[in-house]
């Protein structure tokens, strides 16, 4: 990571009141972009999604391969910018919800997958609420659990994941 990446991460954080060292004590790990972006299709808004290279050819082939088994995938996030989950983040403070509460759901900017370009927050057609414990309970989910590993995706935070996460059926990375 450039030095300025850093100050840029620092003072985002700092503007959120996020305490420096936050994220060292919680073990969670910095992410980088990648060195460029693939736009890879649309979100559920109709807005470009982008993803790292290898991980926009992988999610191509999942794709396809849910497709032949009659099953649609709809990405609600995929790369985001440090800025991008920033403001991601001002959003819930400014609805009053307690930081450490947002901490749990959402990543200081830095340190979320979804900057390497390789995380996706997936959804289903079936979903009337996406991003929530719900989406266990759709065909995708059930889909990706027996069929994304060859593909290279795994499920980011499971329950009682060690990174102090909420339970994310959602959320998916190409590792
Ligand atoms: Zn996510």
């Amino acid at each position: 990571m450039s030095p300025s990446a850093t100050d840029d991460i620092s003072a985002l954080q700092a503007a959120l009141g996020i305490p420096a060292g936050y994220a060292a004590s919680r073990g969670l790990t910095a992410q980088s972009p990648p060195p460029f972006w693939i736009e890879a299709g649309l979100d559920r808004g109709g807005r470009p999604i982008w993803l790292e290279h290898e991980a926009s050819c992988a999610f191509l082939r999942l794709t396809q391969s849910a497709a032949r088994d009659g099953i649609t995938i709809i990405v609600v996030s995929a790369y985001r910018s440090y800025l991008h989950q920033a403001r991601l983040i001002q959003r819930q403070l400014e609805r009053g919800v307690p930081l450490e509460v947002i901490l749990a759901r959402i990543a200081p900017p830095g340190y979320s997958e979804h900057h390497t370009g390789r995380a996706l927050d997936l959804s289903s057609a079936e979903e009337t609420e996406p991003l929530t414990e719900s989406f266990e309970k759709t065909l995708l989910f059930d889909w990706l659990s027996q069929c994304a590993s060859p593909f290279g995706f795994r499920l980011s935070y499971p329950r009682g994941n060690p990174q102090g996460f909420i339970y994310e059926p959602w959320h998916w990375a190409y590792a």
